[in-house]
């Protein structure tokens, strides 16, 4: 199944992590209103700006997870990311349109082009 969405919702795990700043700074910004984040449940979940249409809900979720576990490292290519798979054995190269996994390889929307479309938006949202 897959979901037509133009934005999407985030931790402040994933800000912070996409930013290179501590959760704590993430929380400060939600607060100070830089970011379009809600309090739910006693946390912040921010709605950043990213069209993930075509992506599946699992694919979203796996990309969240990647992110959350600095699994989603930028090289020194702007633009340009390594990401770990699934089992830590392996890292992909991923740009915007490409990635090196099995799944990219194949012309297929993996779930780490969405985990950089995601981080994209996350430090443009910041
Ligand atoms: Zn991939």
């Amino acid at each position: 199944m897959t979901t037509e969405s133009r934005s999407h919702q985030v931790t402040t795990r994933e800000i912070a992590t996409a930013n290179g700043v501590s959760i704590r700074t993430a929380q400060r910004w939600c607060q100070q209103g830089k970011l379009s984040a809600v309090k739910m449940a006693g946390r912040w979940v921010v709605t950043v700006p990213v069209d993930l249409t075509g992506y599946s809900l699992l694919q979203m979720d796996k990309a969240s997870e990647l992110i959350e576990q600095g699994g989603l490292v930028a090289t020194t290519r702007p633009g340009v990311w390594t990401a770990v798979s699934s089992d830590g054995t392996t890292t992909y190269l991923v740009m915007a349109g490409t990635c090196t996994c099995p799944a990219g390889q194949r012309g297929r929307d993996c779930y780490h082009r969405a985990a950089v479309a995601i981080v994209s938006a996350a430090r443009r949202a910041a």
